[in-house]
């Protein structure tokens, strides 16, 4: 790989050492390709190769990432700013084994089909200001209707994302799968859910009904967007998958006790 890009987070210290990174690289031969590169180089936090991720979700199956971070730990960044000597070495000398995430694909409906949108950590159809109906089927197949704020379905990377502050299972990384984590339910004798989180096969669709979405936002990873006049939001393993670059062996026990 020697096609490469650089997305950085736009405080001093990240957009400083972004561009050493990029002098280094093209110093040892490699070649700036903002266009077309096989690999992308994020710095900064979670959410920046997050942004790194959106902004080529149309040739995501062309690049693959990795990521320094600069301030605290992040989860989804291997290197941290004192070791840059280390990631030019391993760009330049080794082949990485290649990890493969899929992205949640979001489909939205009203009277006709809205452009799909997609998610690495998770999709949260969430309304803040009062009580949202959710009708939940699992491939067509009704299974309760929710009250309460919203619903989160995130997949396994997510799962130690947004999912786990609202008590989510974490899920290992060898094990592939959906889950569905409520978000402040309301439970009596007339509104009943299942209170706990749901992790289904990644091939289910979870299909999210509702006869009014107004005033509910969609917010997937760090964008959102509104859902008036939608009434159907349905989630499901999209072909589209996030190539993660790892040139070291960080167990996912160690990256798990970066979090707490
Ligand atoms: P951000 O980039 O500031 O991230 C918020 C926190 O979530 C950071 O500590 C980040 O390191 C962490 N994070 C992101 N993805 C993670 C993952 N896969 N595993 C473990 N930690 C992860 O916030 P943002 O730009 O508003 O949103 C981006 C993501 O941040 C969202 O996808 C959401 O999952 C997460 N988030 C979490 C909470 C929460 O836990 N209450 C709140 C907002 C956002």
């Amino acid at each position: 790989m020697e096609r490469f890009t650089i997305t950085t987070r736009v405080d001093e210290q990240s957009k400083q050492l972004g561009e050493q990174v990029k002098e280094r690289l093209l110093h040892l031969g490699w070649m700036y390709d903002d266009q077309s590169p096989e690999i992308l180089i994020s710095v900064g936090g979670d959410g920046t190769m997050l942004h790194a991720v959106h902004q080529r979700i149309d040739m995501i199956d062309q690049v693959v990432f990795v990521g320094i971070h600069t301030g605290t730990l992040g989860f989804l960044t291997d290197y941290a700013v004192s070791e840059v000597d280390q990631l030019i070495e391993d760009l330049t000398t080794k082949s990485p084994k290649i990890d493969q995430v899929f992205l949640i694909q979001i489909n939205r409906k009203n009277h006709r089909d809205l452009p799909p949108l997609f998610a690495l950590n998770e999709a949260r159809v969430e309304n803040i200001i009062k009580t949202q109906r959710i009708e939940v089927f699992l491939n067509d197949e009704y299974l309760e209707t929710f009250r309460g704020n919203g619903l989160c379905i995130s997949g396994q990377l997510g799962s130690t994302a947004y999912n786990r502050s609202i008590a989510g299972a974490v899920i290992m990384p060898d094990f592939a799968a959906l889950q569905m984590t409520e978000i402040a339910g309301i439970h009596h004798q007339l509104s009943k859910s299942l209170g706990s989180p749901l992790i289904v096969s990644p091939d289910t669709k979870i299909k999210l009904k509702s006869d009014s979405y107004y005033d509910t936002i969609l917010a997937y990873d760090h964008l959102h967007v509104r859902l008036d006049g939608i009434n159907e939001v349905t989630c499901s393993r999209s072909d589209k998958c996030v190539k993660f670059a790892r040139y070291r062996k960080t167990s996912y026990i160690q990256r798990l006790h970066s979090l707490y």
